[in-house]
């Protein structure tokens, strides 16, 4: 059985957000460095499981082909900023009523929608090579040289829409791939976050060579509040091709299993993609902070080998997971599942 190739690079590890404004309270920060560094450590002490690379930095066009040129623009704007500062939007423009200058920072809000999701600058830096991670993992599983492989893309980016971010996400690294997949193959996404792929669903929502599947919380009451039900299934082309399922509170894996097998494996077989990409996050674990399923470290490993059962060649992307001290052991439990 061959290893499992797992794509990270240190410069991730310079965007360091401390803190996030979250229904009006100042909190804590939950996507640190810890996060990736608790995943690389898991990855790196198992060498008989795992193969651990740098990604080749990438062109801008690879990108640029996903997301806007003004978003890309005030990322660079943030760039410039001074070492110690780091910029929150607050206010947030209603798009069709405002026009907005990208090298203006003040301006930040007309292209975010959340006041968590704090530019510096280095966020411009973290991000590109979190995108590369998840090209060079697709680049593997492409030339045939891999069955499955693993990006440790951090920040995520499932929140990431063509011109906006937030959520944490500021490019979004699947969609990146799956863009670059769908000129010759058919693609499927499984997002098994806690929290709806919102940025995802809409830029391959009028798509169909790309079918979307989300399992989340219910919007309602979580992030991203306004995305995520199942009445959005697409629209034009992609009518059809956008799935959104939504669990209670406290799902536990025989109902994770259970809507696995009953819908989404269903679903995935009809729609004969070449390609699986998994949005992998992990804040659906019993412990998370800002999740609520009650998924355990050995579900993930389960799951991992269900999702291995559908025999397609698949590249697992990281987005969320927020419980530090166990998110390496989570990522290494759900990624043995391929090798299993
Ligand atoms: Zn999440």
């Amino acid at each position: 059985m061959k290893k499992i190739p797992a794509f990270f690079h240190s410069s991730q590890l310079a965007f360091k957000p401390k803190y996030e404004w979250a229904l009006g309270h100042r909190i804590k920060h939950p996507e640190t460095t810890r996060r990736a560094e608790s995943i690389f450590q898991a990855l790196k002490k198992d060498e008989q499981c795992f193969e651990l690379h740098e990604p080749q930095k990438i062109p801008l066009k690879e990108i640029r082909e996903s997301h806007s040129y003004e978003l890309m623009t005030l990322y660079q704007t943030a760039a410039s900023l001074p070492d110690d500062e780091t910029f929150y939007p607050s206010v947030f423009p209603q798009r069709l009523k405002a026009q907005a200058n990208p090298s203006n920072l003040s301006h930040a809000g007309f292209y975010c929608f959340d006041s968590g999701t704090p530019l510096n600058n280095k966020t411009w830096e973290a991000a590109c090579w979190s995108a590369a991670c998840a090209i060079d993992a697709m680049k593997v599983v492409v030339k045939g040289k891999y069955p499955y492989s693993y990006a440790l893309s951090r920040p995520p980016g499932h929140h990431a829409s063509y011109d906006s971010y937030g959520g944490y996400c500021y490019f979004n690294n699947i969609a990146l791939v799956a863009r670059e997949l769908k000129k010759k193959n058919r693609v499927a996404i499984l997002d098994i976050d806690f929290h709806h792929g919102n940025g995802t669903q809409d830029i391959f929502y009028e798509d169909s060579d790309v079918l979307t599947i989300s399992i989340h919380g219910d919007p309602r009451s979580y992030f991203p509040y306004f995305r995520g039900f199942p009445s959005e299934a697409g629209s034009g082309a992609g009518a059809g091709y956008n799935h959104n399922i939504i669990l209670p509170k406290g799902t536990r894996y025989p109902e994770y299993k259970k809507t696995l097998n009953d819908i989404v494996f269903p679903m995935i077989r009809y729609f004969e993609p070449d390609y699986l990409l998994i949005a992998a996050g992990f804040d659906t674990y019993k412990l998370d902070p800002i999740g609520h399923f009650d998924l355990e470290t050995p579900d993930y490993q389960k799951m991992g080998k269900q999702i291995k059962d559908l025999n397609l060649p698949t590249i697992i992307v990281q987005e969320g997971g927020y419980y530090t001290k166990d998110l390496g052991a989570n990522v290494s439990s759900f990624l043995k599942g391929f090798l299993s």
